[in-house]
């Protein structure tokens, strides 16, 4: 393998609040905000088919994000705040309603089997379903009566769900269609967000490749879980499509191995861990933390290297001309925060 392994991960230093199958949730920075972090854990069947995927993480955190800004932009309300690293969000803290709600646009999967209507049908019209969210059950579906009877939510805010759930649809299945996918189905959670005496529902959780059917519009290739879930391989190179597509991943990057970004596998890290973690890297790497995530640069370009030139050479000749008490170096890192140290040109 070529891609570069953590030989260091900094202590956690932080409160873990809940861990999912895919998603970790840690105390956040301020009261009423979390950080989710997306694991590399593939499961299905209730957990009983179970990989570590490397990368997937990775993916989901910056497709999703992807979505959720985008969702905040169109005024659709979520958790997001904003990305912080490779694997985490920065989110509000809601009170998770216990329903998952899939919306479909074409049958498959359990619609399919249930109802017997070939994949790939498309549907009448878009159709809402609610699934009590309760693993030992195996998250039986259940109707609008259930969750009221029950008190897993109020009526109004089963119609509160139900306009996001068809806004979101609308989006999702717009920007899908944009870059040549079929949103299929998906699947989004909700969360109460408390602000003061005021509650509002907002759409929380992940929404990626796992939550959705994705497919191609041309050849119908599944771009999503399913293939996880049917043995069909491929996963990460779908999910990096995915991302391709979006415009989130450049044209040859990719999220681990390979690509000429690696990807190490720590939560952010302050200055004096860094320096940790690059006395155990080769001299020939250069690394810098920006925003408590190691970042390892690429070689510079032609072009980076005639404006450290013409900058160095603008500054040196102004350092002579004043005979100046410092001097110019390119290439040294600056600690410009505990969470910051970029390379830089530093006057010494
Ligand atoms: O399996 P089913 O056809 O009911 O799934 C509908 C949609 O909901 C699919 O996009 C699937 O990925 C998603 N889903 C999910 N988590 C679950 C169940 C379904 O993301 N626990």
């Amino acid at each position: 393998m070529d891609f570069l392994k953590p030989r260091y991960t900094p202590m956690s230093r932080r409160r873990r609040i809940y861990e999912g199958k895919a998603k970790v949730l840690y105390e956040g920075p301020e009261p009423g905000t979390l950080i989710q972090h997306f694991k590399d854990d593939a499961t299905a069947f209730n957990a009983k088919k179970h990989q570590v995927i490397e990368g997937k993480g990775v993916l989901n955190n910056r497709i999703s994000e992807y979505v959720f800004q985008h969702l905040n932009d169109i005024g659709v309300p979520t958790h997001f705040i904003r990305r912080l690293n490779m694997r985490e969000q920065l989110i509000r803290e809601v009170e998770i309603i216990p329903l998952e709600v899939v919306v479909r646009n074409v049958a498959a999967g359990s619609l399919s089997q249930r109802l017997g209507i070939e994949e790939g049908t498309q549907l009448p019209r878009s159709i809402i379903e609610f699934y009590y969210k309760n693993d030992a059950l195996g998250d039986p579906m259940v109707s609008e009566e259930h969750v009221t009877a029950f008190g897993w939510a109020t009526p109004q805010e089963i119609d509160d769900i139900m306009a996001l759930a068809v806004r979101v649809n609308d989006f999702l299945s717009g920007l899908f269609l944009g870059v040549g996918i079929r949103l299929v189905d998906f699947k989004m959670e909700c969360g109460r967000l408390w602000e003061n005496d005021m509650m509002r529902i907002v759409v929380a959780d992940e929404i990626s490749p796992d939550s959705c059917r994705l497919w191609d519009i041309k050849s119908s290739e599944k771009l999503d879980k399913d293939r996880f879930r049917r043995d069909l391989g491929g996963l990460l190179e779908a999910y990096t499509e995915v991302a391709k597509r979006l415009g989130i991943l450049s044209e040859g990057e990719r999220p681990q191995g390979g690509g000429p970004v690696p990807v190490i596998d720590t939560g952010p890290m302050t200055v004096e861990e860094f320096y940790a973690f690059t006395d155990t890297r080769p001299d020939e790497e250069k690394w810098e933390l920006i925003e408590g995530e190691p970042v390892l640069n690429a070689a510079p370009s032609d072009m980076h290297q005639w404006i450290v030139k013409n900058v160095v050479l603008a500054l040196g000749i102004r350092e002579r001309e004043l005979n100046a008490p410092w001097a110019v170096l390119p290439g040294l890192g600056v600690r410009v925060s505990d969470k910051d140290r970029p390379e830089a040109a530093r006057p010494q």
